[in-house]
């Protein structure tokens, strides 16, 4: 088989760049190691997607905000951030006369549903689903990609969005700078007595960090971060012992809290690749830059990551130059990683900070929310950044 652009993966970043690559007359084809019925239908995996109003605004525009039920889209009225038991709180708030919300929170499979929806109803990409990628090589006219039924892809660009443990990465000879924290998070929703005003809480308690996510009114997200081992005994509780366990780290702040989905335990481990392309081939979502999701960042990071390759590769195709050239992967890996590095270094600072237990660093942590709850600056620039809608997609 033949293709302009070869894309392994068809997570929430290979869905959103085969939607961005409509209309580019480039051919398209998504390699997926799952059954199409799971894109079509994918399971709840806990994750709730935190997006930012660029996101939000990128996804009105290809057509899958649209696709979401109004029961998925979660306002987020606002951010706290505590740290123990101190009384100060860094708190983030729209500006009182926007009378938007800071961003909203959507499950990650009702957004993998919707983008696979999206790709389906353009009618550009076709899918290869239940085969995985297990072979790469990097040509000069074209790149070589192995399938695991013995087929093979000739593709002018192959990307790779095959997870931040990406087996494409290391085919294509690129490292990547891997942080494992040693915590667990372990998320699922839960229903309380007291509402939950539509505040996003992250409190960092001792020994363990714990965050309240929004849904509606009685239902929240409960994301607990604690050791690996920790979290196993904690995956091998009952429900009801497990809604009794977060009332009591949650000190019952929202009343009495109950389990209304299944668990799900993520390692946190962030990786950041050291080059984001190579001859033919280009990385993008969590291959390219695996954040610790403690700033809610990857999936954002990950879809302007490709709205801004499939940018670079529009512009190749309209002068009808070679989209896997040289030139629009340079022009994709500096922006992307222009983007990305500054909030990956960010990141990996808070999610330390915030789980050394150690003294000076809770005094750090108070330092930093003291400025942060002081600062009116500070926190009209941290909103602004999560409010910003790039100039061309203001009107989205
Ligand atoms: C608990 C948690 C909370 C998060 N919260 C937020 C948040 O609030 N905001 C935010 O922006 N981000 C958040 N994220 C990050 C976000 O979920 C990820 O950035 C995003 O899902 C990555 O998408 P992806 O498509 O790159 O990878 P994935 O979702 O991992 O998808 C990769 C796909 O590739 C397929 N695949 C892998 N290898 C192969 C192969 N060899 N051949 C064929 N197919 C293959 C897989 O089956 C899968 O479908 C969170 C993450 C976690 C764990």
């Amino acid at each position: 088989m033949r293709t302009d652009v070869a894309i392994v993966g068809a997570g929430p970043a290979g869905l959103s760049l085969a939607a961005c690559l409509a209309g580019s007359g480039l051919g398209i084809v998504l390699v997926e190691r799952q059954p199409e019925t799971v894109l079509a239908d994918p399971p709840f995996d806990g994750r709730e997607i935190a997006l930012t109003h660029a996101s939000q605004a990128m996804l009105a525009r290809l057509g899958a905000w649209g696709r979401l039920s109004e029961a998925d889209i979660a306002p987020i009225g606002e951010a706290r951030v505590l740290n123990g038991h101190m009384p100060l709180a860094l708190r983030l708030s729209p500006p009182e006369r926007a009378g938007e919300p800071l961003g909203w929170f959507v499950p990650n499979h009702a957004i993998r549903r919707s983008l696979f929806e999206t790709v389906v109803a353009q009618g550009e990409a076709r899918f290869l689903c239940e085969r995985s990628a297990v072979g790469l090589e990097l040509g000069g006219r074209e790149a070589r990609l192995s399938l695991d039924d013995g087929s093979a892809i000739d593709a002018r660009l192959v990307v790779a969005a095959d997870t931040r443990f990406s087996i494409l990465r290391g085919l294509a000879g690129i490292a990547a700078d891997r942080l494992d924290f040693g915590k667990t998070m372990i998320v699922a929703r839960v229903e309380h007595d007291r509402p939950n005003g539509r505040v996003a809480t992250e409190w960092y308690a001792h020994g363990y960090t714990i965050a309240m996510l929004p849904l509606r009114d009685h239902v929240s997200s409960a994301v607990l971060t604690v050791s690996p081992a920790e979290a196993a005994r904690l995956m091998a509780l009952s429900d009801e012992a497990y809604g009794a366990e977060v009332t009591r780290r949650y000190e019952g702040r929202l009343g009495r809290m109950r389990l209304v989905s299944t668990r799900h335990p993520y390692p946190l481990v962030a990786v950041y690749a050291r080059r984001f392309v190579a001859r033919r081939f280009a990385l993008a979502g969590d291959a390219a830059v695996g954040m610790h999701p403690t700033t809610a960042h990857g999936y954002n990071l990950g879809l302007s990551g490709a709205w801004t390759l499939a940018e670079c590769l529009r512009e190749a195709a309209s002068r009808g130059a070679d989209p896997g050239g040289a030139r629009p992967l340079l022009a994709y890996a500096a922006a992307h990683r222009r983007a990305s590095l500054p909030m990956y270094h960010a990141t990996n600072a808070i999610a330390r900070l915030y789980t050394d237990e150690r003294a000076p660093a809770f005094l750090a942590r108070a330092a930093v929310l003291a400025a942060g709850a002081a600062l009116a600056p500070v926190r009209r620039a941290i909103v602004a950044r999560l409010m910003a809608r790039p100039p061309a997609l203001a009107a989205a």
